[in-house]
């Protein structure tokens, strides 16, 4: 699970697209700019870290053997978690500084483990052996594009099929969008097959927010569509990032942005783009069109 929660830093061209970041660009092409080329701080959420928490729990179980993989055990393991994050990013800890009771953090901490505890009716961890936990993959399409990411969980069956699962906090889409959620798998889907010349037998989202599995089962010409997509959402990104062209693309997933304040679409003004830019031309039209699928 990737956050955007770094600290400003020097201005750099786009190198590689990762899930989030492509989800980024076709959410809003100025939300991108932000994240990746002007890396403006963001506060930490709660969900957000409940989420880090609560995937880190699950990773750190599969360290026990089959047997004691159980849900108290796992409950266990989050106070230490949450305390290790606490110490490798210090600014979780404005979380909760408006909360000198603990009253607040109490009810969060009680929530991570009605997640965790939610675990155990979707999957048996007892009978899973995974063959990866949090692996992170890179690989470099034909074209020169690098795609990374971060796999929560990989299994391999004795057959040889591969199974990609990601864990999600919140609740699975509805079946509309569900295309949308798909969209990060056969992402990883993709840069697997890349990588090992493997096509993943199946992609597995596990919603722990509503109890429910979303599973698809890809074929090649669906991580060949998928790759035509990412090509040309990069081919945008960069006429974007030569031109500094940033569209704002304004829906109601604003109420999350944390960058209203330097939006025009909120009265605000963006930072001086911080890259050397060449004069528009056929830029026009080339953003803003794409959505997931
Ligand atoms: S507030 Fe909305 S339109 Fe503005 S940058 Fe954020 S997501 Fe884009």
């Amino acid at each position: 699970m990737e956050t955007s929660t770094e600290g400003a830093a020097a201005a750099v061209r786009p190198a590689s697209l990762s899930p989030s970041r492509a989800g980024d660009f076709m959410q809003c092409p100025l939300l991108y700019r932000f994240r990746v080329i002007d890396k403006l701080p963001e506060k930490p959420s709660e969900a957000a870290t409940r989420g880090t928490l609560v995937h880190a729990v699950l990773e750190r179980l599969f360290d026990a053997p089959a047997s004691e993989r159980t849900a108290p055990r796992a409950k266990s393991l989050i106070p230490g978690q949450w305390d290790r994050l606490r110490e490798t990013r210090p600014e979780l800890t404005e979380l909760f500084a408006d909360d000198p009771e603990g009253e607040r953090m109490a009810r969060w901490l009680s929530d991570a483990e009605k997640l965790v505890e939610r675990w155990f009716t979707l999957e048996d961890p007892t009978r899973l052996e995974p063959a990866e936990r949090e692996l992170f993959v890179q690989a470099e399409l034909a074209s020169g594009l690098k795609l990374r990411g971060i796999i929560d969980r990989v299994d391999v069956a004795p057959s040889g099929d591969v199974r990609i699962v990601d864990y999600k906090t919140g609740k699975a889409p509805r079946p509309e969008y569900a295309e949308g959620a798909l969209f990060q798998m056969k992402f990883y889907a993709l840069v697997v097959w890349r990588l090992k010349g493997v096509v993943p037998r199946r992609l597995q989202l596990v919603y722990l927010g509503s109890g429910d599995v979303i599973t698809y089962d890809p074929v090649v010409a669906d991580l060949e569509r998928v790759e035509r997509k990412l090509l040309a959402l990069w081919e945008a990104i960069e006429l974007a990032t030569a031109t500094g062209e940033w569209r704002p693309r304004p829906t109601k997933l604003c109420g999350w942005c944390d960058h209203q304040a330097v939006c025009p679409e909120f009265g605000g003004t963006p930072p001086p783009y911080p890259l050397p830019v060449r004069a528009p031309g056929s830029a026009e039209g080339a953003q803003g069109r794409m959505g997931p699928g």
